[in-house]
């Protein structure tokens, strides 16, 4: 089976889990330090916060902020839920902003169309690894007091159109990213936070740990070493040494990791360039995406085939695909609560229609790809 998705553990990876089984520190010690500072150095940013998963991310990130209850903050239709979910464990309302048809993330201009006096956040997502165009909206943001929490889910290793990389925090208060399984790279489960604040920073250490701290500068007293104080209400949200030390492994191998993904998605885009109803994606000038995701559109009408059907062929030919994303305003939990409707992101709601990602990861192999590419093709009578 060729799955849309799929992790690549090496031997070094192996051996890096297995050393950490045999030293002092499970949960949280020096793996997980040398993690945070391998992303830091890697993104160009201050500061680098290992947490549980990229969920545990988006949610402290947006606890971090302290925003007040009832304010509203505005993310992409077309993500995965967690990306608005996080805005609610914290008390603020979720808003859906639409998709551009080429990049198919939000824009400066899809969230302004969202604004409301309320609006204290956006939540922008990099989807399938492409960044959006945060100077345009961190200019927005700017003279609205609005907060910039970058969801980088798919993003690690991408690069803006000036160089510099997701994570960095140019253009927003803090940056999360997810080390899933299926991401581009793993810890089995994980999340980090990056930032440029050392306020946000002592906050996110904080909350990932019940809001504990033994710092004697802040503590009430010090009676002891054995002392601490919980002085606000936090989390376990931590990473462990064991999913830090096949991050760090994983993080040695990003630069090859995002080179193959890049060859992968090349060879699909010019074998597909000549089908007519299948619309490979589109990486905009000068920026660079690790690509998370090959999610072409496809219009299923021309081959007179439902999505399902088409699907369920390419699986009886062992071929996996899936469909990113079903648009959160639409999920009942939303519609219910929120009153959202689909006619409130119609560009998602299009898109959606018609995507459908590709089988692509780092340890596909050529043959595999081709393989792929010759299924498709024939279904596509070519
Ligand atoms: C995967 C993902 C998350 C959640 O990450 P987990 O590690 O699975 O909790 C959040 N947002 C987006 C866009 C994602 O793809």
């Amino acid at each position: 089976m060729i799955y849309y998705g799929k992790q690549l553990i090496t031997e070094e990876d192996i051996s890096a889990v297995v050393k950490t089984l045999r030293s002092d520190f499970l949960t949280q010690g020096p793996a997980v330090i040398e993690f945070e500072q391998a992303i830091a150095e890697y993104c160009g940013v201050k500061y680098c916060v290992a947490v549980a998963n990229g969920t545990a991310a988006l949610h402290l990130a947006v606890a971090a902020l302290e925003l007040s209850a009832g304010r509203e903050g505005i993310t992409s239709a077309n993500t995965f839920v967690a990306s608005a979910n996080s805005m609610l464990y914290s008390g603020v309302n979720p808003v859906f902003a639409d998709i551009d048809s080429d990049t198919f993330n939000v824009t400066s201009e899809t969230l302004k169309a969202k604004i409301s006096e309320k609006t204290v956040l956006f939540i922008p997502v990099h989807f399938a690894g492409q960044p959006c165009e945060m100077s345009k909206i961190k200019r927005i943001s700017e003279s609205l007091n609005i907060r910039i929490i970058e969801d980088a889910s798919h993003a690690i290793g991408s690069s803006y159109p000036d160089g510099d990389r997701v994570g960095s925090c140019r253009y927003s208060d803090m940056t999360t990213f997810s080390f899933h399984p299926v991401k581009t790279i793993t810890t089995g489960e994980g999340g980090a936070i990056t930032t440029n604040s050392i306020v946000l920073y002592n906050r996110l250490l904080l909350l990932r740990n019940h809001g504990i701290t033994k710092d004697p500068d802040v503590l009430d007293k010090h009676p002891g070493q054995w002392y601490y104080e919980m002085q606000s209400i936090g989390f376990n949200y931590r990473m462990n040494d064991i999913q830090a030390a096949l991050g760090v492994s994983q993080m040695k191998r990003l630069s090859n990791i995002k080179q193959k993904r890049r060859a992968l998605v090349a060879r699909y885009n010019e074998a597909f360039k000549n089908i007519e109803g299948f619309k490979t994606p589109i990486e905009k000038d000068s920026l660079e995406s690790c690509f998370h995701l090959y999610v072409v559109q496809i219009d299923f009408r021309k081959f007179g085939i439902s999505r399902s059907e088409y699907m369920g062929k390419l699986f009886s030919m062992g071929i996996g695909t899936q469909v990113h994303y079903i648009p959160v305003h639409t999920q009942p939990f939303y519609r219910k609560n929120y009153g959202t409707i689909e006619s409130d992101c119609p560009i998602a709601m299009k898109y959606y229609n018609q995507a459908l990602s590709l089988p692509l990861y780092p340890g596909m192999t050529e043959q595999d790809q081709e393989y792929v590419i010759e299924q498709i093709k024939n279904m596509a009578g070519k």
